[in-house]
């Protein structure tokens, strides 16, 4: 018999009370979970089962029978169809009450913490128009060259005109990319076929500076008439700095392939954070929310309270934001990054900052910082900014063995940064308070900056909000 004695296809009534993982609301039904995705806390629903597995069923909205009172109507037409978001119907300020509920919850649960201080997660006063990069995904439509995004868990585009959640240039670099390659008629890359030119539109904007980068991800290693499109998009384009094409032929999910050259003007585009300065090309990482970018960098840093004294690692560094951002205090930073063009990015950021007390090192985290704890590399301060997927053991193991006085962890995947969490707390450090920021309204991800203090350490801690 499957999970709770329901079948696919059963209809089942129950009352939403809490947001799973990937932001479906979560209800019960003979004790067993039940996922359904566009649901809220507070909803009484009529479901479909969809999925019946053995401990938890999935299901579809077939009806509301009463709405939440934190209901809202989304934004975006294309809410519920597009794969982007997940949350647009759920009240903002209940959104943040719900992210801060979910990073506890799995200090709590999977962390094994108890009572862990978390503080309120940090939103933003108008959450739309932030975002500053999107990769929109090219497809013929009867005869028609579209862009769009992925409906949720499938490779089937949902053609858009404008995303609420994106900065107005990166939508208009679509837009008008889109309108020159139908003029020239560039083929949109077909997945099954393997044939065709244009896989995606990379746009991306420099929130402080306005400068704005398209890159053109073809599956050829030329791309057609390239001086003529690359103009007339920049003619289109007003604060365009920077169009480069990006080649891909392998038939992969990866959006970037491996060699990028200049089309027109620049290959970087610059940006500010905390009166610094930031190159940024189209393969390197950068936070995709500006604002809360500062606030979490904000965060680190207090968090870091670094001095001229400190030595600092930061591991999974990127282009470098939060190892330039340290070093204007501390004595010596190391950036560790393992993607080539980030690092060089980093290095450039360095010089354009003059900063001379850093040093990039290219390479996996799990085997730099084993590498730079054997150099005798004993940092006072190390930060972890890893992607979803946490830290390495490695990692953790070589952070015990330079024990730094302060280790600030800055996650953007709760459940596996309470497991890692809990491995630095066995390991003699203890949490002492986890600020949730919401990076990414209007989807189930959040993002926490976290301080934990060597246990028995008795030198000032970064916290803020210490007495
Ligand atoms: N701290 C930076 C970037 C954080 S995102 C910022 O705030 O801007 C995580 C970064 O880790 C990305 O730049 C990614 O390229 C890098 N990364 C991913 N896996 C890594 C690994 N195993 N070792 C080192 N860096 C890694």
């Amino acid at each position: 018999m499957p999970a709770g004695g329901a079948r696919i296809g059963d209809r089942i009534a129950l009352t939403i009370t809490g947001l799973g993982h990937n932001g479906a609301g979560v209800g019960r039904h003979n004790d067993i979970a039940v996922f359904v995705p566009y649901t809220c806390p507070g909803d009484e629903i009529v479901a479909e089962v969809t999925e019946a597995r053995r401990d938890m069923l999935i299901g579809r909205l077939v009806s509301l029978r009463k709405e939440s009172p934190s209901r809202v109507q989304p934004g975006c037409p294309v809410f519920g169809t597009c794969g982007g978001c997940q949350l647009q119907h759920i009240d903002y300020a209940q959104q943040l009450v719900l992210k801060t509920d979910a990073v506890r919850d799995a200090l709590e649960r999977i962390g094994k913490f108890e009572a862990p201080k978390v503080l309120p997660a940090l939103g933003m006063t108008n959450p739309w128009s932030f975002r500053n990069k999107a990769q929109f995904p090219v497809a013929m439509r009867r005869g028609r060259l579209v862009a769009g995004f992925y409906a949720a868990g499938s490779h089937y585009l949902v053609p858009i005109e404008t995303c609420p959640v994106q900065h107005p240039l990166n939508n208009k670099i679509m837009t008008e990319t889109l309108k020159v390659a139908a003029r020239h008629a560039l083929p949109a890359y077909d997945e099954r076929s393997g044939e065709g030119v244009l896989r995606h539109i990379l746009a991306k904007v420099a929130a402080e500076t306005g400068q704005g980068m398209a890159a053109l991800v073809t599956n050829t290693r030329t791309l057609p008439r390239e001086r003529e499109v690359a103009q007339e998009i920049a003619n289109r384009v007003p604060g365009l700095v920077s169009i480069v094409q990006n080649i891909n032929q392998e038939r992969t999910n990866v959006i970037l392939g491996p060699v990028t050259r200049p089309l027109l003007g620049e290959t970087t585009i610059e940006d500010r954070v905390g009166g610094l300065r930031f190159r940024l090309s189209a393969e390197s990482f950068a936070q995709t929310n500006p604002a809360q970018a500062k606030v979490t960098y904000d965060l680190a840093l207090a968090y870091a309270n670094v001095t001229a004294s400190d030595v600092v690692v930061d591991a999974y560094c990127g282009i470098g934001t939060i190892t330039l951002l340290l070093a204007r205090k501390a004595g010596k930073v190391y950036g560790v990054e393992n993607v080539a063009a980030a690092v060089e990015d980093a290095k450039v950021n360095a010089k354009l900052n003059r900063l001379s007390n850093v040093e990039f090192v290219l390479g996996d985290a799990e085997k730099v910082l084993p590498d730079l704890a054997k150099r005798g590399v004993r940092p006072t301060v190390l930060v972890l900014d890893p992607p979803r997927k946490g830290v390495d053991n490695e990692v953790i193991h070589a952070a015990l063995a330079m024990m730094p006085e302060r280790i600030v962890y800055v996650s953007c995947e709760p459940s596996t940064l309470a497991r890692d969490l809990a491995k630095l707390a066995s390991g003699g450090y203890e949490l002492v308070e986890a600020q949730p920021v919401d990076m990414f309204p209007h989807t189930a991800h959040v993002e926490t900056v976290v301080l934990l203090d060597k246990v028995g350490d008795t030198t000032a801690s970064g916290n803020p909000t210490a007495n």
